[in-house]
């Protein structure tokens, strides 16, 4: 019998798992520089959380759900994105009281589920990080979070991305805005896709984001939703350029753009690698602002602004523009044991050099000098420590520098006492010859 992974996930295995490692400590890294700080929500949230946030004709909702009753009879679904859940979060924790900081600004990581039809850059099981803010209508938030992102993506090396946006503007906006897209649509409605066909009256907006090829050519010449902005939408709009304009932050605005989430109000961007070989999985980053999203989910009218990017995208990205991922291969000490005799001795000396706060590793195989000597090399060892049997009997170990080949005989207690002293001492040495 042979198993495989389920469709559309991905085993990530050391080779891979340091990228992984390396593009969420970044992310740590610039987040909280921004001043944004962690929230872990659990994998699968009460079906309603979704899909009254999300919207229940996306095709989140409709067609990508993980959803299944416990055994508590229970409607449960997988998380299929993350900003649902931070909200579900905030008001049950009531983080938008006196005593937290306004706005609010928190960010997660962790893996998605969408039951999509998996291809390069599209999963079941994918990976997301995100960031939201609370309680401020401020155009400045918008800005400082799509600048947060992108210095994400500089800090990573990637550098052929575009900044996408626009504006989905308030209720007011979306009322007007809905009827002159059905007033478009409709006269070329047997041309549509079904899935469009069904979205025309249900939810038009939703038109706008078909990734049909026929229908992406029927919405070029839609009336632009910039159109129909109301005036404090418009300003906001405006705002939220000139201090793009402010930051010397390239921009362009496609009023075509829509998203695939129903919360969203107001500004919405995308970050687009322009990448070679990104095909259609080119939107590595997304989001916007969702002002009515925290009382839809039962809390007090505040606004938010919030995106998230697709890991295994971006990883993508860094692949086509081959950026360098720095990794650390080396280890502080190797112990080449020879003999079985020295076992346990080996097994103390590697201990207690971690004790010290020192990276070291062993043979467990009983191998012959060589090969140990051959696994420090290919390990990077700066320090290897080699014990016999009659190193054992005399309670000496023998320490080479790897750099240097400079060769010291010491006492086992010197290693137990003092390998921080050892270490220097070695590393030194060489450093002055
Ligand atoms: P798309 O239009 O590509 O389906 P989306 O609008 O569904 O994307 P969002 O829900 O806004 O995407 O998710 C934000 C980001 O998460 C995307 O820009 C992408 O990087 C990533 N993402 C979304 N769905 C997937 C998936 N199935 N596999 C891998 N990454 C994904
Ligand atoms: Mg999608």
């Amino acid at each position: 019998m042979s198993y495989q992974k389920p469709k559309g996930t991905n085993d990530l295995l050391p080779g891979t798992s340091e990228k992984w490692q390396f593009i969420e400590e970044t992310a740590r890294l610039i987040f909280r520089d921004y001043q944004y700080e962690e929230i872990r929500t659990p994998i699968f949230e009460h079906y309603e959380v979704i899909s009254r946030s999300v919207g229940d004709t996306t095709d989140i909702v409709s067609k990508e759900m993980y959803d299944f009753y416990d055994k508590g009879k229970r409607h449960i679904t997988l998380r299929p994105e993350g900003t649902a859940p931070i909200v579900r979060s905030f008001v049950e924790h009531k983080l938008f009281g006196p005593e937290f900081a306004k706005p609010y600004k928190t960010y997660y990581m962790g893996p998605m589920f969408r039951y999509e039809r998996p291809q390069a850059g599209r999963l079941r099981q994918f990976h997301q990080i995100g960031a939201e803010a609370f309680g401020s209508v401020n155009p400045a938030v918008d800005v400082e979070s799509m600048a947060m992102a992108l210095d994400f993506f500089k800090q990573l090396g990637i550098q052929q991305i575009r900044l996408v946006i626009n504006s989905l503007g308030d209720k007011a906006t979306r009322k007007a805005y809905r009827q002159a897209l059905i007033d478009y649509l409709e006269p070329k409605q047997e041309e549509l896709s079904e899935d469009s066909k069904r979205r025309l009256h249900e939810n038009p907006l939703r038109v706008l984001d078909s990734k049909d090829k026929k229908d992406r050519a029927i919405v070029v010449d839609a009336p632009s939703i910039l159109d129909y902005l109301s005036d404090s939408s418009k300003a906001h709009f405006e705002t939220v350029k000139a201090m793009l304009d402010a930051l010397a932050i390239p921009y362009e605005v496609d009023s075509n753009m829509v998203r695939g989430l129903d919360y969203y109000t107001d500004t919405i961007f995308e970050i687009m690698s322009d990448a070679p070989g990104m095909g259609a999985q080119s939107t590595i980053c997304a989001g916007g602002r969702y002002n009515g999203l925290v009382e839809e989910l039962g809390g007090p009218e505040t606004p938010g602004f919030g995106f998230a990017l697709g890991i295994e995208r971006v990883l993508m990205t860094m692949e086509a523009e081959e950026v360098v991922i720095p990794v650390i291969n080396e280890i502080d000490a190797y112990i080449v044991g020879i003999g079985s005799e020295t076992n346990a001795e080996a097994l103390k000396l590697v201990q207690a050099i971690r004790g010290f706060g020192f990276s070291a590793d062993r043979d467990f195989m009983n191998r012959k000098p060589k090969a140990q000597f051959k696994t420090a090399d290919k390990a990077n060892a700066k320090l290897v420590l080699t014990i016999g049997e009659s190193e054992l009997t005399d309670g000496i170990v023998k320490v080479k520098a790897m750099a240097t080949r400079n060769e010291k005989t010491f006492a086992l207690t010197d290693i137990y006492e003092r390998f921080d002293e050892v270490y220097d001492e070695m590393l030194t040495v060489a450093f002055e010859e």
